[in-house]
C-alpha cells in the first residue's frame, strides 16, 4: 500500500512526540507560520500530489520553516458541511507516519520531522501520498483528492489568510441557530485515543472546544458515518436552561466515559464541567481571590495572572476529566449568547489576553469591554484586584454579597478512608470554588493518598 514510502505508516506510531533533540525540523508552530485546509471541489485531479517550496532535502536541520496542507476532494456525496470534519482528522492521519508529528488544528498546527525518518529519504511529497491514500480509505466517499503541501513563506502566507476566511464562514453559519432551533445535538470521541474519558457535546451554541467542528459540520458527519466518533444525540429533557443540562446529554456521557461522569453541564465550569481533551483552543479558569473567571489561549505565551501560563492551565484539566472551576473551550463558543451563563457569562469575566479580547469584542457587552483586564492591564492577582475596584466590575458585586454574613450549615464529618490510604496533610481552613451564592469551608481537612509520588527536578 506504501511500498515506495521509505518510513512506515501504522496507527501505532499515533502519540509518537518528536523532542527538540531529536528533530530535523519544525514546520508551523508558534514561531512560524501555517495552516491546514479541506475544500469539496468538483474540479480534482486525483491522485496529484505538489510541493510548493523547499522539500526536505533542501532544508537546514534544526531550523523551522511555514507550512501549509491544502487538500482537495471531490464525490458524489461530499457536502460543503463535511470539510471541518474531514479537515479534523488530518491530525490523526498524519501522526500514523512514522517520524512526524502533528499538533493542534486549523492554522495552529506545528509540526516536526524526525532525524531518523529523515535519514531514511522521508520527504513532504510521500506525507502527501500517505494522506492521500489513508484518506480515500477511511473516507469511502472521497473519489478523488489531491494534496498541495506549501513550504515556501509567501505562498503559504496566501494560504492562511485563504484558510482563516474558510474558517471563519463556517464558524459564523452556526451563529445564527440557537440550542431552542435543533431536536438533535452531536457527540465526538475522536479524542478518546489519547482522552479516553472525554465526549465533546456539540450545539449550536457550544463548538467543540478543539474548534474545528461546529453543529453543522457534524450533521454531515453523522449522516455519511452514523457508526462513526461522531454521532447524533437526541436532545432529550432539558433538566437546568441555565446551566445546559440535558438528560440525554447526561446519558451519553455516562455511557461514552465508561461511568467515569454522570453529567454535564454545557454551559458552566462549576458543578459539572464539560470534559477537556487537550486539544482545546482556550481555557476558562477560576479566580477564587475576586470569585471571577479568567480565559487563556493556547498561543498566549506570558503568564496568567495567577503566575502561570496555558500549558500548566491546560495541564490541570486535560485527559478527559471533569474538573471543578475549568473547562476546555473554543473561542467560537465565547460568541454565543449562552456562553458560561450559569456563571454569570461576561459578568464573571475578569481577564483576556489582548488578542482573545479583540477577536471576540462584538459580544462582549459594551460596557463590560473596559471592564475586563489583559496583560497590558495586570500582571498578579494584587494589580487584578485594584483594576477591578477602579473599573467597577460586576463581579465586586458578587464579592460584597460572598463576604456578607452566611446562613452557616455545619456538617460534621468523622468518616475515615477505607483501604490503604496514607494520611499526607492536614489543612485547618479551605475554601473550594462554588456558584450561586453558597460558601463551602473545609475546616481541619484530612487529606488522604493511595500513593504518594514525589519528582525531583
Ligand atoms: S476536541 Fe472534541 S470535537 Fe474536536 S476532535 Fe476531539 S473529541 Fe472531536
Amino acid at each position: 500500500m506504501f511500498g515506495d514510502i521509505p518510513v512506515e505508516i501504522s496507527p501505532m506510531y499515533e502519540g509518537e512526540r518528536i523532542r527538540a533533540a531529536n528533530m530535523f525540523v519544525e514546520l508551523a508552530g508558534p514561531k512560524s507560520v501555517g495552516a491546514e485546509l479541506v475544500l469539496v471541489s468538483d474540479d480534482v485531479e486525483d491522485g496529484k500530489i505538489e510541493v510548493i517550496g523547499p522539500e526536505l532535502k533542501d532544508m537546514e536541520e534544526g531550523k523551522k520553516y511555514p507550512f501549509g496542507i491544502l487538500m482537495e476532494v471531490s464525490g458524489e456525496k461530499l457536502e460543503k458541511d463535511l470539510e471541518g470534519v474531514i479537515e479534523r482528522r488530518i491530525h490523526e492521519i498524519c501522526n500514523y507516519v512514522q517520524g512526524f508529528m502533528h499538533l493542534n488544528q486549523r492554522d495552529k498546527i506545528w509540526c516536526r520531522i524526525g532525524k531518523d525518518s529523515h535519514a531514511k529519504g522521508f520527504e513532504l511529497k510521500h506525507l502527501g501520498q500517505a494522506l492521500s491514500t489513508l484518506f480515500k480509505d477511511e473516507f469511502p466517499i472521497i473519489e478523488a483528492i489531491s494534496i498541495t503541501i506549501f513550504t515556501e513563506e509567501e505562498k503559504v502566507k496566501e494560504f492562511v489568510e485563504k484558510a482563516v476566511s474558510e474558517y471563519q464562514a463556517r464558524d459564523s453559519k452556526a451563529r445564527d441557530l440557537s440550542e431552542e432551533d435543533v431536536d438533535v445535538f452531536y457527540g465526538c470521541i475522536m479524542c478518546q485515543s489519547f482522552a479516553p474519558t472525554h465526549v465533546c457535546i456539540i450545539t449550536p451554541d457550544r463548538p467543540a472546544l478543539c474548534g474545528g467542528i461546529n453543529w453543522f459540520d457534524c450533521r454531515a458527519a453523522a449522516k455519511i458515518d452514523p457508526e462513526g466518533p461522531i454521532f447524533e444525540i437526541p436532545k432529550g429533557d432539558l433538566l437546568d436552561p441555565v446551566s445546559g443540562e440535558y438528560t440525554t446529554l447526561n446519558a451519553t456521557v455516562a455511557d461514552k466515559s465508561q461511568s467515569t461522569f454522570d453529567k454535564v453541564y454545557l454551559h458552566s465550569i462549576f458543578g459539572h464541567p464539560h470534559t477537556s481533551c487537550g486539544c482545546f483552543e482556550a481555557v476558562a479558569f477560576y479566580i477564587p481571590e475576586v470569585d471571577g473567571i479568567g480565559i487563556v489561549h493556547r498561543d498566549f505565551k506570558g503568564d496568567t495572572p495567577m503566575g502561570i501560563p496555558f500549558s500548566a492551565m491546560a495541564g490541570q484539566c486535560s485527559g478527559g476529566k471533569q474538573v471543578e472551576g475549568f473547562a476546555g473551550l473554543c473561542v467560537e463558543y465565547m460568541r454565543s449568547p449562552k456562553f458560561l451563563q450559569a456563571d454569570g457569562g461576561y459578568e464573571r469575566i475578569v481577564w483576556l489576553p489582548k488578542e482573545i479580547k479583540e477577536k471576540v469584542l462584538e459580544s462582549i457587552p459594551e460596557e463590560l469591554r473596559d471592564k475586563i483586564a489583559t496583560e497590558e492591564d495586570v500582571s498578579s492577582i494584587h494589580n487584578l484586584k485594584k483594576f477591578l475596584n477602579e473599573k467597577d466590575h460586576p463581579v465586586l458585586k458578587r464579592i460584597a454579597e460572598l463576604d456578607a454574613p452566611f446562613e452557616e450549615q455545619v456538617v460534621e464529618t468523622e468518616a475515615e478512608p477505607a483501604g490503604e490510604f496514607v494520611q499526607f496533610a492536614q489543612i485547618p481552613e479551605m475554601a473550594i470554588p462554588t456558584s450561586g451564592g453558597i460558601k463551602i469551608i473545609l475546616k481541619n481537612a484530612k487529606i488522604y493518598a493511595e500513593k504518594i509520588i514525589i519528582k525531583k527536578k
